[in-house]
């Protein structure tokens, strides 16, 4: 399979979505592409490889989908992030600050792996809120912060200073 692909080109963008003013970036159309969605999680193996972390971590939703394969290549433990609420067992909670009100993440306190290294993967980086929040679950549970990973990166909405603490990754920026 053809690798050299222009992701740019198999983002979709949509205006005005979710509200009047904000340029949604799609990736139903990376996941309907096979050479697309192969790049991605070839060039996410191969930089989250470097960092020879101990476990994937994926941030709910659109991150499974990312992290998921990853992690099955790689052989490495997969541990899923979601929002609040839908975790059955006994979580480590962290809120974080959305333009209008907060939102939270959950891990199952059992599934964090104390003093080992873990990637967290989702499909885009804004602000860098949600992976901060994710970030501040593992190190809650005694795990360290190997790196994190993005498809997507909005540089401009500010991650590279909330995240400044661990290595950060993403495919295609926006600007
Ligand atoms: P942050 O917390 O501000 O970095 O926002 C990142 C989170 O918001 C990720 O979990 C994304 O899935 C989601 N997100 C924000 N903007 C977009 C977008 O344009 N496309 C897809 N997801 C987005």
């Amino acid at each position: 399979m053809k690798l050299d692909v222009d992701l740019d080109q198999a983002i979709r963008k949509i205006p005005d979505f979710p509200k009047p003013g904000i340029l949604f970036y799609d990736i139903t159309s990376v996941l309907k592409d096979p050479a697309a969605f192969a790049y991605c999680i070839n060039e996410a193996k191969t930089w989250i490889n470097t960092l020879k972390p101990d476990a994937i971590a994926a941030i709910d939703a659109r991150g499974f989908l990312f992290a998921a394969p990853v992690a099955k290549d790689l052989a490495l433990p997969l541990i899923m992030v979601r929002k609040k609420g839908k975790l059955p067992g006994k979580v480590y909670s962290e809120d974080f600050a959305l333009e209008y009100g907060t939102d939270t993440v959950e891990v199952h306190a059992d599934d964090v792996p104390e003093n080992a290294r873990v990637v967290i993967v989702d499909d885009l980086i804004a602000t860098g809120g949600t992976l901060a929040a994710s970030a501040r679950l593992f190190r809650k549970g005694g795990a360290q912060l190997a790196g994190v990973f993005g498809v997507i990166g909005l540089p401009f909405l500010g991650f590279h200073t909330v995240l400044q603490d661990m290595p950060v990754k993403t495919l295609v920026d926006y600007h």
